[in-house]
């Protein structure tokens, strides 16, 4: 199931960056959203590896990561169960979730903070069951999102990423310095205050050189939106036919657009922004579009 993707290399047409490209990863499947995928690819491996044939995972009502985990564990032949912060509730995110054959476990937002205790609790007496980090967090998602940077020419200028965690990013700084590129990296956080995210790079880079990150799009925080995200989310859509999402896509590819009217770039630079998928994150915001 984790051999053949297709995410292609897709230039985007952009009236003053003349060689503007966006890496799909939204394509390498409709529940296991672009970034997600190349997250959990290494888990799922280790799940084969060690006999585990049960994933453990854990995150809010609207993650992405959990359908992205049910989905995988299904297409995988594996067992799913995820805590699931605060009270009980009912969504499409969810649906899809059971859909895929995960078990729900709603968990108050205290116990929810202790996650080797949650797993330790329900399923430390299942020897098949693996732990799986809130977002498929670790050295196997590095290891995974740095594969992108192998299906990327060499003389890329700037790549721009939207991050949560800062492990997508993380992998793709540790791409660039495997493959020695120049290539600066660019890291829109989608989240208020997210100096944070140079650190959560830096554990497994080493050093931050070729990282620029811009902490000032985040538009009133995680999963916020305003008037002005949700125009250019119409704008962009229907004028480049990609869907993008309001939660990390769309703040990325605002970004550009913002540093470009900015004259940030000099018109000889090669530019990817790389969709991360997570569409379905439209799905909880379907009133914002009236
Ligand atoms: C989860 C997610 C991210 C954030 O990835 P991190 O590795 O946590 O930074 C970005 N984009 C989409 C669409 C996501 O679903």
């Amino acid at each position: 199931m984790f051999t053949d993707i297709y995410s292609p290399l897709q230039q985007l047409n952009h009236p003053v960056l003349p060689q503007f490209w966006m890496k799909r990863d939204d394509l390498i499947d409709p529940y296991i959203s672009g970034n997600k995928w190349r997250k959990l690819k290494y888990l799922i491996s280790k799940a084969f590896n060690t006999q585990k044939h049960h994933l453990v995972t854990f995150g809010g009502a609207y993650s992405n990561h959990l359908v992205a985990t049910a989905a995988a564990a299904s297409k995988a032949g594996l067992k799913s169960s995820a805590f699931v912060r605060g009270e009980t509730v009912e969504n499409e995110m969810l649906l899809l979730c059971r859909l895929f054959g995960m078990s729900l476990i709603f968990t108050d937002r205290t116990s929810y903070r202790n996650k080797p205790q949650l797993f330790q609790q329900h399923f430390g007496a299942d020897p098949q069951a693996l732990f799986i980090d809130e977002g498929g967090a670790g050295p196997e998602a590095v290891k995974g999102c740095a594969e992108i940077i192998a299906e990327l020419p060499t003389d890329i200028s700037h790549i721009f990423c939207a991050a949560g965690t800062g492990t997508t990013a993380a992998g793709l700084l540790k791409g660039i310095q495997q493959y020695e590129l120049k290539t600066t990296l660019h890291v829109v956080p989608a989240l208020k205050g997210g100096r944070f995210i140079e650190e959560e790079i830096l554990k497994y880079t080493g050093n931050t050189d070729q990282l620029v990150l811009h902490t000032d799009y985040h538009f009133g925080g995680y999963a916020k939106t305003q008037p002005l995200l949700i125009n250019f989310i119409k704008d962009f859509v229907s004028k480049q036919g990609i869907l993008i999402d309001p939660v990390y896509t769309a703040k990325m590819l605002y970004a550009i657009e913002d540093l470009s009217s900015n004259h940030y770039f000099k018109p000889e630079d090669k530019i990817v922004a790389l969709h991360t998928g997570g569409l379905l994150g439209l799905l909880g915001m379907k009133e914002k579009f009236n």
